[in-house]
């Protein structure tokens, strides 16, 4: 058994922690970037907390996904304001702004050198300047993963820009900042979080550290998505889901993904209009079939249908639920929290070649617990249009 395991240096977690931003960030100086999702009034709290300790800040607001320009832009901004540290506060689009932006900052040459696919997909030689990530919604966990997804509007493409390096120093993930999330943000971003700890789970690259947070976020996740979907101030429920979603990224980060995120980065560059987290929540069911039905086929022995059991087991509360139990649980879940179905963005049968070649070529269907064929996985994605 080999495995490795990285993380942010420090995670505080806790309702009403945000209040502590002042300290936690006066250990990195006195000049910040605030890097922000499309409400930047949200954050007013976060910099009432910074100027009263002190600090003075530079705000970025991030509309949609974060661009290679943008990044590029707001990094020289950043240089000529000499801002010390960044701070990421919003979704995974803005922390993922953040994040680039931090390691801009402290490595030299331009973005394109460093990402993957459009650049020049060189590693990163230092680390980031010091990367504070503080997320406002319960889904991606970019807060703990060493990547950035960026959006290459001209090639039609996500792109990652990845390094240990970029880790953040430290992650500030306060529940209450996700109670005002309006129900269809909490449903996609909800289920993008438990696409995150099943995958890892039943993947390839599994192993026992990320089994145990996997096993705790999906257990929490089952209990609680549909109860803050229906009251956004259902504290306990908001508590459960950012641990799920944490504990989703700190398993994506050291164990991979699977066929539901092979899909969604191409499907998301493709189609810029649909939510990363709606793309998953509509694929999960159809991608957790596809997978139990190839493993019964070509793997019957394998691991990985146990594994799909015991995610059942975990989602419905039973010990005797199966794996195609699991599967229709997740299709209600879906159904309740109206989930729309991918033809909604746009994405139409004729796209369904393209998408299958580009999902090939994604990182994280390397992951995949069985290698589906390209006519398994067209079936896949034709059942979720
Ligand atoms: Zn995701």
């Amino acid at each position: 058994m080999h495995f490795e395991f990285a993380t942010a240096t420090r995670i505080i977690f806790g309702p009403g922690r945000l209040r502590e931003i002042g300290t936690i960030a006066n250990e990195f100086g006195s000049r910040a970037l605030v890097v922000t999702g499309r409400d930047s009034s949200r954050a007013e709290k976060l910099l009432a907390h910074l100027q009263s300790n002190g600090i003075s800040p530079v705000t970025f607001t991030v509309r949609g996904e974060p661009e290679l320009v943008a990044i590029e832009q707001e990094t020289k901004v950043a240089k000529v304001e000499r801002c010390e540290f960044v701070i990421g506060f919003g979704g995974g689009s803005a922390l993922d702004a953040a994040k680039a932006i931090a390691a801009m900052l402290a490595n030299d040459g331009e973005l394109l050198d460093y990402v993957e696919i459009v650049g020049r997909g060189q590693t990163l030689k230092k680390r980031s300047v010091p990367f504070i990530a503080i997320p406002t919604t319960a889904g991606t966990g970019s807060e703990v993963t060493r990547n950035a997804v960026l959006a290459s509007p001209e090639h039609k493409l996500k792109v990652s820009l990845r390094s240990p390096l970029m880790l953040a120093r430290v992650a500030v993930v306060d529940p209450e900042l996700t109670c005002d999330l309006p129900p269809a943000l909490t449903a996609s971003t909800g289920l993008d979080a438990l696409t995150q700890l099943i995958e890892p789970y039943v993947g390839s690259r599994a192993n026992p550290m990320t089994d145990g947070l996997c096993v705790e976020g999906i257990r929490r996740a089952a209990r609680s998505l549909r109860a803050a979907f229906g009251d956004g101030q259902n504290k306990s429920a908001r508590e459960n889901m950012a641990i799920a979603s944490l504990f989703g990224g700190l398993a994506l980060a050291n164990a991979g993904l699977g066929a539901v995120h092979g899909f969604a980065g191409p499907m998301g560059g493709m189609f810029s209009n649909a939510p990363h987290g709606a793309i998953c929540a509509a694929l999960l069911p159809q991608v957790m079939n596809a997978n139990i039905q190839a493993l019964r086929q070509r793997a019957p022995d394998s691991e990985a249908l146990r594994r799909y059991d015991k995610v059942a087991q975990l989602l419905i509360g039973k010990v005797s639920a199966t794996a195609d139990d699991g599967v229709e649980w997740v299709r209600h879940l879906a159904g309740d929290l109206k989930i729309p179905r991918l033809g909604t963005y746009g994405i139409k049968s004729e796209h369904v070649a393209e998408l299958v070649k580009k999902s090939m070529q994604a990182s994280s269907m390397k992951a995949n617990p069985i290698a589906l064929t390209p006519e398994e996985l067209a079936e896949t994605l034709r059942l979720a249009l």
